[in-house]
């Protein structure tokens, strides 16, 4: 779809709609909108404008709609797939200052937010209540750009991904109509699920204004346990097993011996630099959990664990989970000076032994720097590549990787990308996911939602 170049009016046009301290074309504040935390090339906005409620989202959209000017929203920018890069240029909507906690129905478990909060402050609010949002994807990222990605993270193999815990939204179409999807009941069955269709479409169709997630209640008997393996094919069996054991972890995440040295280099974190298993455990009482932890240990053992350790303290518990939030950006601190990839594919449990396997030896054949790693309990792995950026063979190689861990994902009944979206990287995997007949009916939503294209255009789909 072609867009209109962006007039010279812009600015003065927007600073009509929305005050003009909230406008803003400067250089600074075009290159902090102009990449994510991908190594998807920048691409610089015309203008960036921070709104503060649904009527100022509104505005702009029927304004841009009928310029046909792209529009962009922007949450914490820190996704990994080039998602919120404005590679059309023309409007980033900025949703920090749209960040209130608009009500708890802490009896139903639910809170109603605006989509620029942080998930990382809304959880600390919502501890005073008992309650958190399970989905956590390490990054401090907005519950806008959460649900526009679908995001997941180490809670996902209890709690589900963003989309198993929204309820309702309020979203703003492309020509700037107020909708509202949903209810706050936790059973719904009336009509198309246009909530569901929203999350994960990354911006693409809607902006969402508001959400309604659902909560849950902060576990009072956890214990986190670590288990070493000679190799990353027996602790990928081991989760497997874990899993069909019944056994139910609130995490289950897999380190290969790279991602286990890297870590190594934070304060207070000493592991036997071995494949690791990290699982955490809730149970009704200290006995169940005391059980739990024991019939873990018993399987980690079967599958050749050289070391299982449970019963960790809060305080290590606390360290242990900081530590592997930061993964990403100690792993940016281990190889300095280098460009990178994250992959992130997904596939059933049952095949999530070959999918690690096949990683690992991927690294080493190809003799990529780089780690295995992944949120092993919902059968999701990423390999973090290091390359120099003036080193093309193994860019090359780099890139090699990435493709072939997603045709292998694939060919193993997963998917190109389990948590962090399409955005500009997985577009050229969509046929042979979905099949070209599937991507036909989603071009055709698209362009029900979007007819003139405006919404973050370039992304999810390869046009
Ligand atoms: C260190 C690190 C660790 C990470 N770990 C994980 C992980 O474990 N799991 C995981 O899933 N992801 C992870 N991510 C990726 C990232 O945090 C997620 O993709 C997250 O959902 C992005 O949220 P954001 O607020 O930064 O959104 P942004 O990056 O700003 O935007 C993401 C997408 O959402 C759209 N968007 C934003 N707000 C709205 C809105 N109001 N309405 C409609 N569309 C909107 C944007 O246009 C864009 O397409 C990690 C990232 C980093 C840097």
């Amino acid at each position: 779809m072609t867009l209109h170049p962006v007039s010279s009016t812009l600015i003065d046009d927007l600073r009509r709609l929305i005050p003009a301290d909230r406008v803003s074309a400067a250089r600074a504040d075009r290159e902090q909108h102009s990449r994510d935390q991908s190594a998807h090339p920048a691409h610089l906005p015309d203008a960036v404008v921070w709104v503060q409620s649904t009527a100022e989202v509104s505005a702009v959209l029927k304004y841009a709609a009928a310029r046909r000017i792209p529009v962009t929203a922007w949450g914490a920018g820190t996704s990994i797939e080039g998602n919120p890069i404005p590679v059309q240029g023309g409007i980033v909507l900025n949703f920090r200052q749209m960040d209130k906690i608009l009500e708890i129905h802490a009896h139903d478990f639910q809170v109603t937010v605006q989509p620029g909060v942080l998930y990382k402050d809304m959880n600390k609010i919502l501890a005073r209540h008992g309650l958190f949002f399970a989905p956590d994807p390490g990054a401090n990222a907005s519950i806008g750009g959460m649900l526009a990605n679908n995001a997941a993270g180490i809670r996902t193999v209890k709690y589900g991904a963003t989309r198993d815990n929204v309820l309702a939204l309020e979203a703003v179409l492309a020509d700037g109509t107020v909708i509202r999807t949903g209810s706050r009941s936790v059973k719904q069955s009336a009509g198309y699920d246009l909530t569901h269709l929203l999350v994960g479409s990354e911006g693409t169709l809607a902006i969402i204004t508001a959400a309604t997630l659902k909560l849950a209640p902060l576990p009072e008997h956890f214990s986190v346990a670590t288990a070493a393996f000679p190799d990353v094919a027996h602790a990928a069996h081991a989760v497997f097993e874990l899993i069909g054991a019944g056994l139910e972890p609130t995490a289950l995440e897999l380190l290969d011996t790279t991602a286990i040295r890297v870590m190594n280099t934070e304060d207070g974190i000493n592991f036997p630099e071995t494949p690791h298993l990290f699982m955490e455990f809730n149970g009704v009482n200290e006995d169940a959990l005391t059980q739990t932890l024991a019939l873990a240990g018993d399987i980690c053992r079967e599958n050749e664990a050289q070391q299982y350790q449970s019963g960790i303290g809060r305080e290590a518990r606390s360290r242990l989970w900081e530590a592997r939030h930061r993964i990403f950006e100690v792993h940016l601190r281990y190889f300095p000076g280098k460009e990178y990839f994250v992959s992130d594919v997904s596939v059933p449990i049952s095949n999530y032994p070959a999918l690690a396997a096949a990683a690992e030896k991927m690294l080493a054949e190809l003799e990529i720097d780089g780690s295995v790693l992944g949120h092993a309990g919902d059968g999701n792995l990423h390999v973090i590549g290091f390359y120099h950026a003036d080193d093309a063979a193994t860019r090359d190689k780099a890139f090699l990787l990435n493709k072939k861990l997603v045709e292998m994902a694939l060919s193993l009944d997963g998917t190109s990308t389990g948590e962090h979206g399409v955005g500009l990287g997985k577009r050229k995997y969509m046929v042979a996911e979905h099949g070209a007949s599937a991507m036909a009916v989603m071009r055709q939503i698209k362009t029900l939602f979007d007819p003139h294209g405006i919404l973050n255009p370039g992304k999810v789909l390869n046009e």
